[in-house]
């Protein structure tokens, strides 16, 4: 890993805020957004498409060994590409988060995904979210944050989400789907999601996305003096 470059990881349990909030971080910085789920969901999406059942750990390897993943802004957001086809809407469905989980369970896939994580980290300042970047991608980044929120805002926050994707679902299902994805992600053998003892916990239940930037700026600069 390289020291030249800085680097925020943001880990913490699904609809904490990670991904919106680690996106408009980097954008204030002049960083780059590395979405680690996204690359994980990529490799769910192409299995399930390529029919490979969710259990069979040596094909699931060869789908992340093989994929191009790639991140492209515009204003909407960040568009996210699978060996160049764009897969930004694709990757949120239901069927993807559902699958998700057991894929990025598999030691061989997260091999590949860390490698490239690890790659985009030496090149570039970035700011990188998911289950894993403040314990196994980047321990020494130059800032850690676990970012957490209450069970029932969290899954309002996923039902507002498949709302403007044109799909209905209730507090009470995205509670359900929410606590069994957070479950199997924590529990899991292979790089469980945990909060390390260097990350500062940042509690959103309350805050606005704009409150959660500005905190995560504040610590980023207290911390480099920049
Ligand atoms: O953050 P997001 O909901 O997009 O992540 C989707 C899933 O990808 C998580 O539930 C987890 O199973 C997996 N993941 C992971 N390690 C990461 C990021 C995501 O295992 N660093």
């Amino acid at each position: 890993m390289s020291s030249s470059t800085k680097i925020i990881a943001i880990d913490g349990p699904a609809g904490s805020g990670k991904s919106t909030t680690a996106r408009l971080v980097a954008k204030k910085l002049g960083f780059i957004f590395l979405d680690t789920g996204a690359m994980y969901r990529a490799v769910t999406l192409l299995a399930l498409e390529k029919k490979v059942p969710l259990s069979d750990a040596d094909a699931l390897e060869d789908v992340a060994a093989s994929v191009q993943i790639d991140f492209k802004d515009d204003e909407e957001g960040q568009k996210v590409f699978a060996n160049g086809r764009d897969i930004s809407s694709e990757i949120r469905s239901p069927e993807v988060t559902a699958a998700v989980s057991e894929v990025s369970a598999h030691a061989g896939v997260r091999r590949h995904m860390v490698a490239k994580q690890r790659e985009i980290g030496k090149k570039y300042d970035i700011v990188a979210e998911g289950r894993d970047t403040t314990s196994v991608v980047f321990p020494n980044a130059t800032l850690k944050i676990y970012l957490l929120a209450s069970i029932e805002e969290r899954a309002r926050r996923r039902v507002i989400d498949f709302q403007r994707m044109g799909k209905v679902t209730t507090v009470q299902e995205q509670i359900k789907a929410i606590q069994a994805r957070d479950e199997y992600d924590s529990d899991r053998q292979n790089s469980p999601l945990k909060q390390t003892s260097d990350s500062i916990p940042v509690d959103t239940t309350h805050l606005t996305i704009e409150d959660q930037v500005n905190e995560i700026i504040n610590l980023f600069r207290e911390k480099t003096g920049a």
